[in-house]
């Protein structure tokens, strides 16, 4: 049997699986800040669970952020009480056995490789769009994690095919301009539409708001639809994957998945650009998911 961890900003979530069968879920809340109580939250989690199972698990983490390659220490974190932290080693120690962890987005990925919307494709591209902008990819079923631990990671490229009022784009907390990140999050799409009919709502509403009739929210998703379609297309261009999945809050947003497939036709370096472009099956519970799905 397989437990899966998803370590996230705001909650912790476990899953143990057996075989494709979901068996039992916790949730707890992350111990914000504080990096040695999310090692004993982690402890405690797998320790109820295998008291329930009365048996002894695989354990499989995906956390935000990666581990270096360089110092062995979480990177890239947005939950930053991990950063520089050896995560890995003080979690093998708690819980007396060897982990595999990956970024939560290649989990994201692997999930819905595994058994979701993308199940049977040979090479996955896994975007999630949602507070930041993630991505991870999985081929043969196993996450490509890349020399750095970082691919997949196209929400810090620049937005390709800029437009005038798209140069040199918002800063972003990586330092940069004009990351992906900046227009395809939640809150770019929120600061597209705040750009176009100067008020602010959150990407979620956007969406209803544009089913209403309201132009301001429909001029906003069709520059976002625009943005992803660029974004998407560098992709095919480097990887040519055979499905593309959509997860995050962002994902939910139905009218994307009719629309963007046909704006790539101009950005795609092909005779055709058909790259099916989906709805994770899965959802929020790709995490949790994949990650258990690290141990074969
Ligand atoms: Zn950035």
């Amino acid at each position: 049997m397989r437990i899966g961890i998803d370590l996230g900003g705001t909650k912790i979530e476990a899953i143990a699986i057996d075989g494709a069968t979901e068996l039992l879920r916790r949730r707890v809340s992350a111990p914000r800040g504080d990096y040695a109580a999310t090692i004993t939250a982690v402890r405690d989690l797998v320790a109820s669970i295998e008291r329930e199972l009365g048996a002894t698990c695989t354990v499989g983490i995906g956390i935000p952020g990666a581990l270096s390659t360089l110092t062995g220490l979480v990177k890239n974190a947005n939950s930053t009480w991990l950063i520089g932290q050896a995560l890995d080693r003080d979690l093998e120690r708690a819980l007396g056995r060897p982990l595999r962890i990956t970024n939560d987005a290649n989990c994201f990925a692997l999930s819905e490789a595994t058994d979701g919307a993308a199940q049977g494709a040979r090479t996955v591209f896994g975007a999630i769009l949602g507070t930041g902008t993630g991505g991870g990819i999985v081929v043969d079923g196993r996450v490509l994690e890349g020399r750095h631990r970082i691919a997949g990671e196209w929400g810090h490229n620049p937005l390709p095919w800029p437009q005038d009022g798209e140069r040199p784009g918002p800063a972003c907390y990586c330092g940069r301009m004009g990351c992906i990140e900046t227009f395809l999050s939640g809150p770019g799409l929120s600061a597209t539409y705040t750009a176009i009919t100067g008020r602010h709502t959150e990407a979620a509403e956007i969406a209803t708001l544009a089913d209403a009739g309201e132009p301001g929210a429909n001029d906003a998703l069709a520059v976002y639809e625009t943005q992803l379609a660029r974004a998407l297309a560098s992709i095919i261009n480097v990887l040519d994957p055979d499905v593309i999945v959509l997860g995050g809050g962002v994902s939910n947003i139905s009218r994307l998945y009719a629309r963007v497939p046909p704006l790539l036709k101009p950005f795609v370096f092909s005779d055709s650009a058909d790259t099916p472009i989906v709805a994770a099956h899965h959802g929020d519970s790709s995490g949790v998911r994949g990650a258990a799905w690290l141990w074969p």
